[in-house]
């Protein structure tokens, strides 16, 4: 079946939402391809909030966020994206509140504020109250909100449709091609403007906050095309995992006074971060806790994690502001937050590195900046680069909003002095093909068994801290692995939610993306953010100031080129907090 739109969205996440709903209102005939029911998306379990610098709790500037995001980036963050976030982040989030997303509120009736990892006031004296909240339960309120907004906005949805290629001819974006779940059939959708908004694809570790469904698969088809990944060794870790599930504890814990301990009870950030301690950002954080485990401090009967206390803050407090952690803790742990300290470890949360595109979204395709007319790309799949070598908590949600609304913006426009390209039955093709060899293979390799040892293994060999002989043995299980998944086959060969053979699809998509991230970790020859080379501890200004952009030249080899860092108010320094 065909299909045709002026701006076709992949995504119906945050970024998704945010970029249909601008480009319904520039006027365009907007439709969302998602796998997920829209509300589904991971955008729904964003927790603590989304940052900007409304200053109604105490005094704040957009300059302060954008030195902290430049800082918590270690410097690789584009100081011109910075400054547009910094500034439009405002904006965006008074529009969601006119939207009617329902923040917490001050006793004043403004909207409330709370403090995170890495947010600070007067160039990084002291934490301050920047984000934004709704409970803990802030990314569940901006998709529903965004979400009414586009059916309000008449946006056509074709939800539970797995989109499978993305066809570019002669350097042109035309169109994409989508499974749908409920038939198994191929659809093909004609566009003018192409946004991929597909989110992360933290299932490629084993420990992750990430849901089932975030395998990178826009990431893989783009990349397989020869469309390069920026910043792919860039992946962060959150700090507080649940232990030993890696279920996400908001950093608003932090925010709202919790503290870590190693199994001795000190409070060890002291030592890391002596000015903001367990505010510090991710990166320092994750380190600080691999480290107190390995030097003999964690805590539990295999001293393998610490933890985070709550114990000494108000009930109402954590009942009232962190009222989903608190039940993921007791319900998975059966540990109560209110009485006894929860174990917690790093979990693999987010990609820092992408697709990368221009300000407005625009895909690039070189370190010239040269765009692909008609594509664009932003949230969690996108390299704006906003978040550099590391991302601050809160910036996520915000980078939706400004960049998806960006991307929304430029597409409408550009597809409306745009015309369609042809496509046909033809189009079709590489998809049916690699759908019916996975569907009739013999082959002994099971799905499941490949994707739990691509997980183990990228824990094991590219995670918080990596070195190059690490790296070098992840390269060569990629390989095995890639080699492997060419014979997997699956058991259920029919066609109607064929849920084994999607997991078929996104393991190669997982594969894919592991390929970009291992090699751009060992290419990159020093430590910044989290990229922590044991073996390269130190950062390299001289030689690495410098985007890396990964190209797929054959299955185990690839290319780089680098871009520039784009410099400005901020100039590099060391980072202490
Ligand atoms: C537990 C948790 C808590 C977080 N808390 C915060 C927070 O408090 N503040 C903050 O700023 N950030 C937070 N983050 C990060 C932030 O939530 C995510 O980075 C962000 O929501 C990603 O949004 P997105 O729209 O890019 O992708 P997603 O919301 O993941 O949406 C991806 C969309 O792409 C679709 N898709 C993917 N592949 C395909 C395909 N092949 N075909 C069709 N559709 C496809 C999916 O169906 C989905 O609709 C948190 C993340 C997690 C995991």
């Amino acid at each position: 079946m065909a299909h045709r739109h002026e701006v076709i969205v992949v995504g119906a996440g945050g970024a998704g939402l945010a970029t249909a709903l601008y480009a319904a209102r520039e006027g365009a005939d907007v439709a969302v391809v998602s796998k997920l029911y829209p509300t589904r998306s991971h955008t729904g379990a964003a927790q603590g909030g989304i940052g900007a610098a409304l200053g109604n709790v105490e005094e704040d500037h957009w300059e302060w966020h954008m030195f902290d995001t430049v800082k918590g980036g270690d410097y690789l963050t584009d100081q011109d994206a910075a400054e547009v976030f910094a500034k439009e982040v405002i904006e965006a989030v008074i529009e969601l509140e006119h939207m009617g997303l329902p923040f917490d509120r001050l006793p004043n009736g403004k909207i409330a504020q709370r403090r995170f990892g890495g947010h600070t006031k007067d160039w990084g004296k002291a934490p301050v109250h920047r984000a934004a909240h709704a409970a803990d339960r802030t990314g569940h309120m901006i998709l529903q909100t965004l979400y009414q907004q586009c059916v309000k906005h008449n946006i056509t949805f074709y939800n539970e449709f797995h989109v499978t290629d993305v066809i570019l001819e002669d350097g042109v974006a035309k169109g994409l091609v989508a499974l749908e779940l409920a038939t198994g059939e191929l659809h093909l959708f004609q566009a003018k403007a192409i946004v991929i908004a597909s989110g992360g694809f933290g299932r490629i570790y084993k420990v992750t906050s990430n849901a089932y469904t975030l395998t990178g698969d826009l990431q893989a088809i783009l990349y397989r095309k020869g469309l390069p990944l920026e910043d792919m060794e860039f992946y962060q870790f959150h700090p507080t995992g649940l232990y030993p599930l890696g279920i996400l504890l908001t950093e608003g814990a932090r925010g709202e006074g919790g503290i870590l301990r190693n199994g001795l009870g000190e409070r060890f950030m002291e030592r890391y971060a002596p000015t903001i301690k367990d505010l510090a950002p991710r990166d320092v954080v994750a380190r600080a806790m691999y480290l107190e485990v390995r030097e003999g401090r964690g805590a539990g009967p295999k001293k393998d994690h610490v933890l985070l206390d709550l114990t000494h803050l108000p009930p109402e407090v954590i009942e009232k502001k962190l009222p989903d952690i608190t039940e993921f803790s007791r319900i998975y742990l059966g540990v109560d937050p209110l009485k006894e300290p929860v174990p917690v470890m790093p979990t693999a949360h987010y990609a820092m590195g992408g697709i990368p595109t221009t300000l407005w979204g625009q895909v690039i395709q070189d370190e010239k900046n040269t765009v692909v007319p008609g594509l664009y790309a932003a949230g969690e799949a996108a390299c704006v680069s906003l978040h550099g070598a590391n991302r601050l908590g809160t910036n996520s949600l915000g980078d939706l909003v400004v960049f998806g609304r960006r991307a929304g913006i430029h597409a409408a426009r550009f597809a409306k002095d745009a015309d369609y390209h042809e496509l046909t039955e033809e189009h079709l093709g590489p998809s049916r093909e690699r759908i019916e060899r996975i569907k009739n293979s013999t082959g002994k390799e099971k799905v499941a068994v490949l994707r739990a040892e691509l997980q183990q293994s990228m824990m094991d060999h590219a995670s918080v801290f990596r070195t190059g002989e690490l790296l070098q043995k992840q390269v060569e299980i990629l390989k095995e692995l890639m080699d492997r998944y060419k014979r997997i086959s699956i058991d259920d060969k029919g066609d109607a939610y064929n849920t084994e053979l999607v997991e078929a699809l996104e393991l190669g998509y997982l594969l894919e993306v592991s390929e970009a991230l291992v090699h751009s970790a060992l290419n990159r020859t020093e430590s910044r953010g989290a990229h922590a080379r044991e073996d390269y501890p130190e950062r390299d200004d001289q030689n690495w100031l410098k985007h890396t952009l990964a190209y797929k030249v054959a299955d185990g080899k690839v290319a780089f080129r680098y871009k520039p860092v784009v410099l400005g108010r901020f100039e590099p320094k060391a980072r202490t907090y």
